[in-house]
């Protein structure tokens, strides 16, 4: 018999499970998170469950309300506007911070990725595609020596999943592979060039933030999270 995970071990796969929901999309911002829903949901205590909102609570991703217990976190449009902004910003400090120093290592971690990303692509499946797409970027402010820099964008990106509303299957994602080109340009030690069509392809997805967007509320909280697959094993 296998032994059963540590509480600890327990607690970060249920952070993680939710963590990647928001960000793919399935858990829509004002979501209620139930707690006695979600021990029940993932077989773990409502300790657990507790912890894990806390965590999510501290990376901005849930609302806890007094008396009301925890929400999916949301983001007016002008918020998420405002995180583009910084997000370009910071984005070609470190495409030019990058270009110079990337290995043929780091280079075939982000193909790897972008691999990955067209598989999604190809799939349609949509929420995946989100998440992976974030960690390109993620990726890439990873390999800044500027740990800061890397910090900043690791905590601002997953923010842009509680904005209402994308239009995930018109953004420029798929049709023109940015990110490749971005890559092709940094292989190339095209610094200038690859800041350029990073901030075409940001302004691309701020373009596809729709006010007008509704969300379907028919499903719940339990079947959303039924629908995705599990990224990691118990
Ligand atoms: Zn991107």
């Amino acid at each position: 018999m296998p032994s059963s995970p540590s509480p600890k071990a327990t607690e970060d796969r249920v952070y993680t499970e939710l963590y990647e929901a928001i960000c793919e999309r399935q858990l829509l911002p004002d979501t209620k998170l139930g707690e006695a829903l979600l021990a029940d949901h993932f077989g773990v205590s409502r300790t657990i469950i507790r912890q894990v909102l806390q965590r999510l609570a501290g990376d901005g991703l849930v609302r806890q309300e007094p008396h009301r217990g925890a929400f999916v976190a949301r983001i007016t449009l002008a918020e998420a506007r405002q995180i583009y902004a910084a997000w370009r910003l910071v984005e070609a400090t470190i495409i030019r911070e990058v270009t110079p120093t990337m290995t043929s290592a780091q280079l075939q971690a982000l193909r790897n990725l972008i691999a990955q990303e067209r598989q999604a692509c190809e799939q349609a499946d949509y929420p995946l595609l989100t998440r992976l797409s974030s960690q390109f970027h993620m990726a890439l402010a990873a390999l800044s020596q500027n740990k800061y820099l890397g910090q900043f964008l690791r905590e601002l990106i997953p923010l842009t999943a509680l904005a209402y509303f994308y239009d995930v299957k018109n953004m420029p994602l798929c049709r023109k592979d940015e990110h490749s080109q971005i890559l092709d340009c940094i292989e190339a030690g095209e610094a200038e060039q690859a800041v350029a069509i990073a901030e075409q392809h940001l302004d691309g997805i701020e373009a596809a933030l729709d006010a007008s967007a509704s969300l379907d509320p028919q499903i719940s909280l339990v079947d959303r999270l039924r629908l995705r697959q599990p990224s990691l094993s118990p």
